[in-house]
């Protein structure tokens, strides 16, 4: 069997952290098993779906590298969905309800007030539509049918369709409401397994009938929990933090990746350089059911970890021509970010006055200006200009290192300064010495 899978978001917003996580595991699962990763876009919704934000989930996916088979568009299968809608009616299995909102909200009300479960009654299921009212259609469950699956993620699952509403599939305007398109969908593109957040168990629950009615074998389901930030709810801003924030933060798609992979289930977290190893390690059976939570104080220290170990040529196109392999070698240590790399460029060839030294570190910063001009660049200048200064003046440890530091790269932390010291241009270097 190949496996299919779909990305379904609904383009009436951009893509937060939560729906690239949806994205994400079924990529990672269609990659593992060699299948076909499709992107559903969502749109019956006509007047709250915008191309703008089309245009940004696939740039989002893109940008994230996980690239898709396929792209369909739910607004340009009405057709097929008004063809399968009639099967139902034709065969009982849609009927037309015509109860306003607040009829059903009383309706509601009284069950509970009865101490019933406030389940849809059917009162309009048999009854003729009255004359100008236009109906709203319901799926008509089949009560004698428990509904059941083994979830990937949950496990076992049971659901007595009495205990559960009709749900109305299309509206009195004329348009769609998610549940049935998706399982036409789903069907007509021969989808495999659906992975989806856990908010759509009970959907599931009734798609699963869906399916059954529409002579279909369902696909597999994995629901994973949700996710929830370090507060442990779904938090305004997770529910809002889109990539290109994440972009100018400073995070790279990959530590997004490695994280969301993750977190939840019980594997750990790695600082992986590139998508093959999640694809390999993906397993559903490793997902917990508790809520996984995002922490963006870890992104950023992930990212940072990450960075520690990418090598030049993934971030040389966004790197100063300056910045070459030695040099990124060098600094990447003490990046946060593939931006501040730009910092580097003044240290390594920039003429900058260092800020006016201790006076207690004059002898030594005296001493280095005096040596290094007949170093030798090429060889281990740091070692042989600290062994000149220590030579001349009996300095050592940090009052020998940090006045060289600061003198040479205007900083008190850095890389390794045995490392960085050839990278900078030898007459900066001098000349920094001597002007501190
Ligand atoms: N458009 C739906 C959503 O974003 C798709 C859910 C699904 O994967 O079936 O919730």
């Amino acid at each position: 069997m190949t496996v299919v899978t779909r990305f379904a978001p609904s383009p009436t917003g951009i893509l937060h952290v939560g729906n690239v996580r949806t994205a994400l595991h079924n990529w990672l699962w269609t990659r593992k098993h060699g299948g076909r990763f499709l992107l559903r876009i969502d749109d019956t919704d006509l007047e709250r779906s915008k191309e703008e934000y089309v245009d940004a989930i696939r740039a989002d996916l893109g940008w994230l590298g996980f690239d898709i088979d396929g792209e369909e568009r739910q607004s340009a299968r009405f057709a097929l969905y008004e063809a399968e809608f009639a099967k139902l009616k034709a065969a009982g299995r849609v009927y037309a309800c015509y109860e306003t909102p607040e009829e059903l909200d009383i309706r509601r009300k009284i069950l509970l007030s009865r101490g019933l479960p406030p389940v849809y009654e059917r009162k309009a299921a048999d009854s003729p539509v009255p004359e100008g009212v236009a109906p709203h259609w319901r799926f008509r469950l089949d009560h004698d049918a428990a509904i059941e699956w083994v979830d990937m993620v949950r496990g076992a699952q049971h659901f007595e369709p009495k205990t559960m509403s009709d749900p109305v599939v299309l509206r009195a305007d004329g348009s769609w409401l998610y549940l049935l398109p998706s399982v036409i969908d789903d069907i007509a593109m021969g989808i495999t397994h659906v992975v989806r957040g856990e908010d759509h168990v009970s959907n599931t629950a009734t798609q699963i009938q869906m399916f059954a009615a529409l002579g279909a074998t369902p696909p597999a389901f994995a629901h994973e929990a949700l996710l929830v930030g370090t507060e442990g709810k779904l938090s305004k801003r997770l529910g809002s933090l889109g990539m290109a924030s994440l972009r100018d933060e400073g995070i790279e798609p990959i530590a997004l990746a490695a994280l969301l992979a993750r977190l939840g289930t019980s594997d750990p977290v790695e600082p992986v350089t590139s998508l093959a190893p999640l694809i390999e390690g993906i397993d559903f059976a490793r997902f917990g059911r508790a809520p996984a939570r995002f922490d963006e104080g870890e992104l950023a220290l992930l990212n940072q970890k990450i960075l520690h170990h990418t090598d030049h040529a993934a971030v040389a196109d966004r790197l100063p021509v300056a910045i070459d392999a030695a040099r990124w070698n060098a600094i990447r240590p003490n990046l946060m970010t593939v931006a501040e790399a730009a910092e580097w460029v003044a240290v390594f060839d920039g003429a900058f006055t260092p800020a006016a030294a201790d006076e207690a570190d004059r002898p030594v910063l005296t001493a280095a200006a005096a040596a290094a001009p007949a170093i030798d660049w090429s060889a281990d200048p740091w070692h042989a200009l600290t062994g000149a200064v220590k030579e001349a003046t009996g300095a050592k440890g940090r009052a020998l290192f940090l006045p060289l530091r600061r003198a040479l790269t205007g900083r008190d932390h850095g890389p390794d300064m045995g490392e960085l010291l050839p990278l900078i241009d030898k007459d900066q270097a001098v000349a920094r010495l001597s002007a501190a």
